[in-house]
């Protein structure tokens, strides 16, 4: 049986467990982390996110764990509308509405339908091998595993994608993220925009709202940023400040970094995947979604032959690439400061036409009929 090994067991490296398995291989993941787990409040999944886990026999969990239906859009931090998703119309279109659940939710679903993770089992170093030898993975627990494919699922400090594509680099955009979940029943959902700051909200099952902040860096306190975070959005429309103060349990700080692209994703036997491949900022609320379609494309592509890793890099680079850039420029827009560029943004937003912001989500989306494809 064709041998897979997968490092890290995060959303990306177990998706691709999950679709390798399926597509016959013989899948040991290592985890360095014991035991494997995802820190997060919430996670979006949008339509090509569904898509790409119904071809993993996973799509209708997430939906169950995670659908409410309500409309969202952009907002200025009095609360004016700027642009609107209307849910029914992106179900219509798209097959699907956003679904948003609890991060831990997700990474049990997808824990749960992987084979078993070796956790606590670092990676050290990986030989590539070639077409005539197989890879060789080391681990810090002693662990020597040959395979015909490496899956570097290491995230955005990949250790893999450090050793092979050194002229990849972590971008910090120098903006913190804060992320929660509140007790709190939404009504309406989306982001909304200040200045050089930014505020999403997104309703999570039993009553609850998923929220994060953006701010600059260095703006961000020491300690729990819970009073702070309080401070600085007191001012914001309804329901900023009242789903703050329904905060519970504790709120998650992140730096926001990216990556600028590594020459390739493949070498030898070795692949890169999700974050280790092209980690961006979470403005579109598509980091974990491009993950998941690059495990579907990599289960069909891969073969015990390693030129087959080209077709798989081929399939997904471009486009994986093309949705960091438009998540690193939403980012920038987003944490406009200067009066001025606040006005245009503002103005620029609300005249867009209902019908162009559409067809433009839809090209970063894709269609439903794509899912014809990722069937493994
Ligand atoms: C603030 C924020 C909000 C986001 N919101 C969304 C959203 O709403 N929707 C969405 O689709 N995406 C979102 N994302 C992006 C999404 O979280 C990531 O793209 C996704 O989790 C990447 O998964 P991954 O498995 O590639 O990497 P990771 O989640 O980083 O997993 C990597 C795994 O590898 C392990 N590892 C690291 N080094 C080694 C080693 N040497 N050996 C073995 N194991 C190792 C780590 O411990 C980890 O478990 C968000 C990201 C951020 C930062």
């Amino acid at each position: 049986m064709e041998r897979a090994v997968v490092v890290g067991a995060g959303l990306g490296g177990l998706a691709s467990a999950i679709a390798l398995r399926r597509a016959g291989w013989e899948v040991t993941v290592l985890e360095r982390r014991d035991p494997p787990a995802s820190a997060g409040a919430g996670i979006a999944l949008w339509p090509n996110a569904l898509r790409a886990l119904d071809a993993l026999v996973l799509g209708d969990a997430a939906r169950d764990a995670g659908t409410v239906e309500i409309g969202g859009g952009i907002r200025t931090a009095s609360g004016r509308w700027l642009a609107h998703v209307d849910a029914a119309d992106l179900r219509r279109r798209q097959g699907d509405g956003v679904v948003v659940l609890p991060r831990p939710d997700l990474f049990a679903l997808l824990l749960a339908a992987a084979p078993p993770v070796r956790a606590g089992a670092g990676v050290t170093h990986v030989e590539p091998g070639d077409a005539a030898t197989p890879a060789v993975v080391h681990d810090e627990a002693g662990g020597r595993h040959e395979a015909e494919l490496v899956v570097a699922a290491d995230g955005l400090r990949s250790v893999v994608r450090e050793a092979f594509w050194p002229e990849a680099t972590v971008r910090d955009t120098g903006q913190t993220a804060f992320r929660l979940v509140a007790d709190h029943v939404l009504r309406a959902g989306g982001e909304s925009w200040g200045r050089g700051e930014y505020v999403g909200l997104g309703p999570l099952p039993g009553g609850r709202t998923y929220a994060y902040a953006v701010v600059p860096s260095r703006e961000a306190p020491a300690g729990d940023p819970l009073p702070w975070l309080r401070a600085r959005f007191a001012g914001w429309h309804d329901p900023v400040p009242a789903v703050l103060d329904a905060a519970v349990g504790p709120v998650l700080v992140h730096p926001l970094a990216d990556l600028t692209p590594p020459r390739a994703w493949h070498r030898g036997r070795v692949a890169l995947l999700g974050d280790a491949a092209h980690a961006m900022t979470p403005n579109l609320g598509q980091g974990a979604a491009q993950a998941f379609l690059d495990a579907v494309a990599l289960a069909q592509e891969a073969t015990t032959d390693p030129s087959s890793l080209a077709a798989y890099e081929a399939r997904r680079r471009p486009a994986a690439e093309a949705v960091a850039r438009r998540s690193r420029t939403a980012g920038a827009v987003a944490a406009w400061r200067a009066p001025l560029a606040v006005a245009l943004r503002t103005a620029l937003t609300a005249a867009l036409p209902a019908a162009a912001s559409a067809a433009a989500l839809d090209r970063l989306l894709g269609t439903p009929e794509t899912a014809e494809e990722m069937v493994p």
